[in-house]
């Protein structure tokens, strides 16, 4: 199949180049040339601009980093919807804010271009392996018809409803995913400033209930002192902010992602923003003056 991928940053380059190895035919654009190139050398065709994408291609999937992008790409100037044609597709991959997608979904519905949302999970290791969990939003019937395409870039994929739903699934994990990283550095913290070696408290309680993907892999960051991103903090405050925005509109209560918001806001401000986004546990590490190193040996 003839595809368009948009947005070849940290998670598109690796799903672009799953495409290619499945075997379809791939269009790529990315306002930053570096993505470009490299999708280029491996055999996908560069064109300059959204549009251009759109025109070349049955289905067009693009994984930018917020709403702002997303609008701007698809209904912009230049966009997608400039380059459509009889049966083409799209496939938002982006964690957008769920009420933007239904926004930009309706404008392309309006054009003729059926719209899916199918933000994923995983990080940069899940899209390099082609195991993302998918949470997929859109019309059943659309689903089942692009499962071949998404089947090339995922290990689970969850149909979550319509248009939005995908999102809102995604912003409940993104939720989870901020708290928990800020427990697990309220509690090491604490228990390494009581004297405990925070790898000894790890191996402890790593398979009872307080085990989880966050405690085995962010805390593993923090004993390394190895910050890079994976998921940069930037784009957590960018989730948590659309947490926020959809909470309040809907009245739910929100005390825990507001006071994560505040301290990953704190940590982006001292110029850990592009770190990833276990970083916000130096927050915790600062304020008591210890840091969750491994003992040297
Ligand atoms: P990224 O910033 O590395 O990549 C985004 C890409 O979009 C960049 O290359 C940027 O140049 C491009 N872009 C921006 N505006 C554009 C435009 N107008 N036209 C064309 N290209 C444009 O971000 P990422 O880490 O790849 O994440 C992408 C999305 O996936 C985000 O919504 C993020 O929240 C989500 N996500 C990321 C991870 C992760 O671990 N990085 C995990 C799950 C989900």
């Amino acid at each position: 199949m003839k595809i368009g991928f948009i947005g070849l940053g940290v998670m598109g380059r690796p799903m672009a180049k799953n495409l290619l190895k499945a075997g379809h035919e791939l269009y790529v654009y990315d306002v930053v040339s570096k993505g470009v190139e490299e999708l280029a050398a491996a055999g996908a065709t560069a064109v300059s601009s959204n549009k251009e994408v759109a025109a070349n291609s049955d289905v067009v999937i693009t994984m930018l980093p917020n709403s702002p992008h997303v609008k701007t790409v698809i209904l912009g100037v230049n966009g997608v919807l400039e380059g459509r044609h009889e049966g083409m597709k799209i496939i938002d991959m982006s964690s957008i804010a769920p009420l933007v997608t239904k926004e930009v979904g309706q404008a392309c519905a309006e054009a003729g271009v059926p719209m899916l949302e199918a933000p994923v999970s995983g990080g940069e290791t899940g899209a390099i392996n082609g195991t993302l969990a998918l949470m997929c939003g859109g019309d059943k019937e659309l689903f089942n018809e692009m499962l071949p395409v998404l089947n090339a870039m995922a290990g689970t994929i969850t149909y979550c409803g319509g248009l939005g739903a995908g999102n809102t699934t995604k912003l409940v994990n993104q939720h989870i995913l901020a708290v928990e990283i800020a427990t697990v550095a309220e509690a090491f913290v604490m228990g390494a400033k009581a004297g405990v070696e925070p790898e000894v408290i790890y191996n402890a309680i790593k398979n009872g209930y307080a085990g989880s993907k966050v405690l085995d892999g962010k805390l593993a960051m923090a004993m390394d002192r190895d910050f890079r991103a994976g998921f940069r903090l930037d784009l957590h405050i960018k989730d948590l902010n659309n947490v926020l925005e959809t909470g309040h509109a809907l009245g739910t209560p929100m005390p825990l992602a507001s006071l994560v918001m505040d301290e990953m806001k704190y940590m982006s401000a001292n110029g850990c923003g592009s770190e990833d986004h276990s970083a916000l546990m130096k927050y915790y590490e600062k304020i008591a003056g210890v840091e969750l190193k491994r003992a040297e040996k």
